[in-house]
């Protein structure tokens, strides 16, 4: 190992330094925003861009772990709905027999077969049932 490598992770031990959900997202939000700073030529967004960015420095190089830990988890349960309905999504352009929707109660992702019309969906998880087109 090099005296680079040793330097670098004498100076991350004790750190957060993972790429969470909420990191990742800083960072592909404020590529966005620096992008259409620079198409929209509006130099607020580039700043959004780079506070963000910053933000996600923060966490990452942040030594209060348990912290960093919890702002993931409450920021996970509070985008638990978008990210199953993009998951649904996912599913949906991988298989083309199915159609996937998303529980209106408890939001588990739900499988239906394609070209049966409107159909009654049972919620495998809690038993909800609702219509939809096939
Ligand atoms: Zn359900």
């Amino acid at each position: 190992m090099n005296k680079l490598q040793t330097k670098i992770i004498r100076f991350m031990n004790g750190r957060y330094g993972k790429a969470d959900d909420l990191n990742v997202t800083f960072v592909i939000s404020s590529l966005v925003l620096i992008l259409l700073a620079n198409v929209l030529k509006t130099p607020v967004l580039s700043l959004l861009g780079f506070i963000l960015l910053v933000l996600a420095d923060y966490r990452m190089f942040s030594k209060n772990i348990v912290k960093r830990v919890n702002e993931n988890r409450i920021f996970r349960e509070k985008t638990v709905v978008l990210r199953r309905f993009f998951k649904a999504r996912s599913m949906g352009f991988k298989d083309s027999s199915s159609r996937y929707y998303l529980c209106p109660s408890c939001h588990q992702i739900c499988r239906v077969p394609k070209g049966k019309g409107k159909v009654d969906v049972r919620c495998p998880k809690c038993g909800t049932s609702f219509s939809r087109k096939s």
